[in-house]
C-alpha cells in the first residue's frame, strides 16, 4: 500500500521529523517485484531506507520512500564445519547477530549492536572490532527497481569496499536487497585483537561467542551514544586513507597519530583523532553538537535541523582541512531536499 505524507521521525536515528510524500513498506520479494514492475506509476525519486541509522535528511522527501520489512531466518546448508544462513532484508542487524550468537555460529559477534536493518548490512559492508561484514557474505539477493527482475550477487560481484559496496557506485538505488546469505563457523576463530576486546571478554570469563558479543555490546555503549536517548548516525565521516609520504609528513608533525596500514596500499588516519584535535570534542553549535566521548560523532541535541547538523559537519570538514590538510569523507548520507 502507499502511504502519503508519512512522517520520517521514526525512521531514521538523528530523529528528524520531515515528512516523505509517498511510503511504501514491502514485506515481501514478491510485493518488491511487483513494485518495480510497475516503477513507471511510481512518484519519482526512489529512496530505499532500512532503518535511517546512515542517513542525514535535510527536508521532507518528494519522491517515493520504499521500506523493506521483508523477515525470516533460513537455514540453508549445514554440515560440521559451517552453516549457511539466509536473512531477509528486513530483519533488524543486532537482532539477527544475537540469534547467530545464541545457535553458536561464528562471524558476526564482533558486529554485535551495530544499528540498521540485515539489508543495508552488505550495502555499507559493515565493520567494527576489526571485522567486516563481507568476510562472511556468500551472496545478496535483489530485486531490480528498474524492472522488478530478481538477481543474485555473489560476494565477488558486491565489490566490497571500505564502507562500500556495488549497492553504493555503480548499482546505487538500481536493486533493492531481498536477502542476504552468511556462511558462519560452527567453531569458529574469534578476533579479539581490536583495543581492549581481549581485556573485556577475559573479565567476562573467557573467549567464547557469547561473552564476545557482550564485551562488544559494553564496549560500544560505554562510548557511543543511544540514537532513542540521542539523535545520531554513528560515525559521520570515513577514516581518511592517504599516501604514504603525507602520512610521514604528518606523523612526523603529530608522532603520537594513529595509522594504521590500509588494505589499499595506503594508510588510514582516525579521523576521530584528528577532529578531536581541533577541539571539537564535546562542542555543542545550536541544537548540533559533537559527542564527548567520540568526536566523530554528530548528534541531535534536541530540534536541530538536518542543515544545521550538515553546517557544523561542514565546519568541521573545514577545520581538520587547514589544521591537517587531510579531506574528510562523509560515512553519512544526505538526502537534500528536493
Ligand atoms: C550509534 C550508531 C553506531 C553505528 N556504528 C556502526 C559501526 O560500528 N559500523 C558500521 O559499519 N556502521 C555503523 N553505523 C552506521 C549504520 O548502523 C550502518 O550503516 C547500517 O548498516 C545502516 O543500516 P540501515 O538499515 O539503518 O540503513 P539506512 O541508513 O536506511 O540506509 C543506508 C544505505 O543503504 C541503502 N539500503 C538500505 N537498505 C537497503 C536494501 N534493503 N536494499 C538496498 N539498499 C538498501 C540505503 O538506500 C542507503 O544508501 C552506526 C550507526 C549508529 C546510529
Amino acid at each position: 500500500m502507499i502511504l502519503k505524507n508519512i512522517s520520517l521521525g521514526s525512521y531514521n536515528t538523528f530523529g528528524l521529523n520531515y515528512i516523505t510524500e509517498f511510503f511504501v513498506s514491502v514485506k515481501t520479494e514478491g510485493e518488491a517485484i511487483k513494485i518495480f514492475k510497475s516503477a513507471g506509476t511510481i512518484r519519482q525519486p526512489l529512496l530505499i531506507l532500512g532503518g535511517g541509522s546512515n542517513m542525514l535528511f535535510t527536508g521532507d522527501y518528494r519522491g517515493t520512500i520504499i521500506h523493506p520489512e521483508i523477515k525470516s531466518i533460513v537455514i540453508e546448508e549445514k554440515n560440521d564445519e559451517y552453516v549457511v544462513i539466509s536473512a531477509g532484508a528486513g530483519e533488524e542487524w543486532d537482532e539477527f547477530v544475537g540469534w547467530t550468537v545464541d545457535n553458536g555460529f561464528g562471524g558476526l559477534e564482533n558486529l554485535s549492536l551495530i544499528p540498521g536493518t540485515v539489508g543495508a548490512a552488505p550495502v555499507q559492508n559493515i565493520g567494527a572490532y576489526g571485522v567486516e561484514v563481507k568476510d562472511t557474505i556468500v551472496k545478496v539477493r535483489a530485486v531490480s527497481t528498474e524492472n522488478g527482475s530478481i538477481r543474485e550477487f555473489d560476494k565477488n560481484d558486491c565489490i566490497f569496499g571500505y564502507r562500500s559496496s556495488i549497492f553504493k557506485t555503480e548499482m546505487k538505488g538500481k536493486y533493492l536487497v531481498t536477502r542476504v546469505f552468511f556462511k558462519l563457523a560452527i567453531s569458529p576463530a574469534l578476533n579479539l585483537i581490536y583495543g581492549s576486546l581481549a581485556d573485556e571478554v577475559s573479565k567476562l570469563g573467557g573467549a567464547d561467542l557469547k561473552n564476545v558479543r557482550a564485551a562488544v555490546i559494553k564496549i560500544r555503549k560505554s562510548k557511543l551514544p543511544d540514537p532513542e536517548i540521542i539523535g545520531n548516525a554513528g560515525s559521520f565521516f570515513k577514516n581518511p586513507v592517504v599516501d604514504f609520504s603525507t602520512a610521514e609528513a604528518l606523523r612526523k608533525k603529530y608522532p603520537q597519530m594513529p595509522c594504521y596500514e590500509d588494505p589499499s596500499g595506503g594508510i588510514k588516519l582516525a579521523a576521530g583523532w584528528l577532529i578531536d584535535q581541533c577541539g571539537w570534542k564535546g562542542k555543542v553549535s545550536g541544537s548540533a553538537g559533537v559527542h564527548d566521548k567520540q568526536a566523530l560523532v554528530i548528534v541531535n541535541c534536541g530540534g536541530a535541523s538536518g542543515t544545521e547538523i550538515l553546517n557544523l559537519a561542514e565546519e568541521i570538514r573545514k577545520s581538520v582541512w587547514y589544521r591537517f590538510e587531510v579531506e574528510l569523507e562523509n560515512e553519512v548520507e544526505v538526502i537534500s531536499s528536493i
